[in-house]
């Protein structure tokens, strides 16, 4: 539960400079008007700070052609305003992002967010003052602002991997990442397209402007189990069934192991080989992510689990294919199923039978640079180009930290710190930046392996109450120790040791960034775990971490 104090802040408004504040936060994504909200209501003075021009987050931001949940919509939700949830109307099981988009604008509206946000500004630097115990923060607007809490909401998957290869400024069409996707649309009727990348977004993009382009070559390296997507529409009955199920999904959600409605139900060693072929059947036709976060949880720990599991997707995906040529690029053979995020996709693997698309793989045959006319690979060969889309992901997790200039205590710099070792209080604070409020950042439960809403809005609240908790005694920082911190590192890699995530590659350990630390970036003890750990900690007075 989210504590809240009557009183507003000790210091009356009047009393303060222009740019004077209780918080401020940055991001205006889903995270970030919820802790707005909550704060709100505590009587704070918040600001918030956002580079877009509107709410989002990532939905305002990834407006790329296919963008749409993989979350069911009934579930990515807010669950704290039973109003908030009912009166807002999915219209499909999985909505596309202009949908989305819409909804977060009603939520901003509905609880009148809009006028402590600050579009359009970049956070560039923010520094702890020691002395004052207070954090200066400076825009690239020119603005500079002082809070005694600096609150990061903004977002696991938030630091575009856009700047890539050598030449990218002279290519002579237009280039674009695809989570900075003009607003305005890109007219891809008649071009060449070029997709680097078939993660989640790629796939997203690929299977959506197929038909749209004269060519489209796809550049792919590291393919991913993909898992079809069905995504009935919903009419007024469906929307009535599954708002009449409010009060049973805040009651489950947020004590599942992923935050989504349903959890591990099969146990792989009670069940016959037939049966769990049955069972695999079954899941897979749900059209969901089922098969990874609710089928059998043996399949992250168990090789031999995870091998035949990794088999049956790899058999669904061959028998979609025609040509042993796709199946060797587009099937994944060297990691298991569920260890990278699974993409659900509608006919992606279907799209590489169609006269204008290309599959070009790069594994073994590299791309060595942009070139005036499109693309060159290792050897020589240049793909001639009108449009290059970039689906090449993110600095997880770190990313939207390490690229402003953050400094703690003693001068620290929080870029060399997670330069050296990714670690944090729980994804909630980190050891010598005191007052600094952290959600969606590693070793607390994300993108991978949880629904982020639920994890957001379990991770404001205990913000929330944290700052409740340090103005309730009149103290005015809050800090993880050393000793609670080292802990906190000790049980993450103590839960993930045993899980096959641990022994791949890819945005989950930050290999995707060259010279960011290994670590799985993910809490993977599950998000009811982690939520109970949060709660107790709160409830024994926060003894990993320092009031004072
Ligand atoms: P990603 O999973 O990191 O994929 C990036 C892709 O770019 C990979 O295929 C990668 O290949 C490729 N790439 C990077 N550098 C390359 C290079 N030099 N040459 C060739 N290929 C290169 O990023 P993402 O697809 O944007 O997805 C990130 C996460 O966002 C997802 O895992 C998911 O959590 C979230 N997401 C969610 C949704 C949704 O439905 N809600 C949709 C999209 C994304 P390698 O793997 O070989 O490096």
């Amino acid at each position: 539960m989210t504590s809240t104090l009557p009183a507003a802040s000790d210091q009356a408004e009047t009393d303060r400079g222009p740019d004077e504040f209780d918080a401020v936060i940055l991001g205006a994504g889903v995270a970030g008007l919820y802790q707005l909200h909550q704060l709100r209501a505590q009587g704070l003075r918040v600001r918030v700070i956002d580079q877009a021009t509107d709410v989002g987050g990532t939905w305002f931001w990834n407006r790329y052609p296919g963008a749409r949940f993989d979350s069911e919509a009934y579930i990515y939700q807010y669950l704290f305003d039973e109003d908030l949830y009912k009166d807002w109307s999915w219209s499909e099981k999985f909505p596309g992002q202009p949908e989305i988009e819409r909804w977060m604008h009603y939520v901003a509206d509905r609880l009148d967010l809009r006028r402590d946000i600050q579009f359009g500004t970049a956070i560039t630097s923010a520094h702890f003052d020691e002395d004052r115990d207070r954090w200066t923060i400076r825009t690239d607007r020119g603005d500079t602002l002082d809070a005694q809490f600096f609150i990061s909401c903004a977002g696991m998957l938030s630091a575009p991997l856009a700047d890539m290869f050598p030449g990218q400024g002279d290519f002579r069409g237009q280039l674009f990442h695809t989570s900075r996707w003009p607003a305005s649309g890109v007219d891809l009727a008649g071009k060449r397209v070029g997709v680097i990348g078939v993660g989640a977004t790629g796939i997203q993009v690929i299977q959506t402007i197929a038909d749209q382009v004269a060519h489209l070559t796809v550049f792919a390296r590291t393919p991913q189990y993909v898992l079809p997507m069905k995504s009935p529409q919903y009419g007024p009955a469906e929307q009535a069934a599954y708002k009449a199920r409010f009060e049973e999904l805040r009651a489950t959600l947020p004590h599942t192991f992923t935050g989504f409605e349903y959890d591990f139900e099969h146990v792989w060693a009670d069940c016959s080989p037939e049966r769990r072929r049955e069972l695999l059947e079954e899941i897979y036709q749900d059209g969901s992510l089922k098969l990874w976060l609710a089928g059998f949880g043996e399949m992250f720990f168990d090789q031999a689990v995870s091998d035949e599991i990794s088999e049956f997707v790899r058999e669904k995906m061959r028998a979609r294919l025609r040509d042993q040529r796709l199946i060797d690029i587009l099937v994944p053979t060297d990691y298991g199923f569920g260890t990278h995020r699974v993409p659900l996709e509608r006919g992606y693997l279907e799209v590489y039978h169609r006269d204008n698309v290309e599959l070009v793989g790069v594994r073994d045959n590299p791309i060595a640079r942009i070139v005036p006319e499109g693309i060159e690979l290792a050897d020589g060969t240049v793909h001639e180009l009108d449009i290059i889309v970039m689906a090449t992901g993110f600095d997880a997790g770190t990313g939207s930290l390490t690229r402003i200039d953050v400094r703690g205590r003693d001068g620290r710099r929080l870029a060399q710190d997670w330069g050296n070792d990714i670690r944090s209080m729980m994804g909630l604070q980190v050891y010598g930046y005191p007052n600094l409020l952290t959600t969606a950042i590693p070793l607390a439960p994300s993108a991978a392996l949880c629904n982020m809403a639920t994890c957001l809005q379990q991770q404001t609240e205990w913000i929330t109450d944290a700052i409740a908790a340090v103005r309730a005694r009149g103290a005015s920082t809050i800090e993880p120790t050393a000793a609670g911190e080292q802990a906190w590192v000790d049980h993450h890699e103590e839960v993930v040791s045993t899980n096959l995530i641990s022994k791949t590659s890819g945005w989950y350990l930050g290999t995707n960034v060259p010279g960011k630390p290994r670590r799985v970036l993910s809490y993977t003890g599950g998000v009811g775990t982690y939520r109970q750990k949060c709660a107790d900690e709160a409830a024994a007075d926060y003894p990993g971490f320092l009031i004072k």
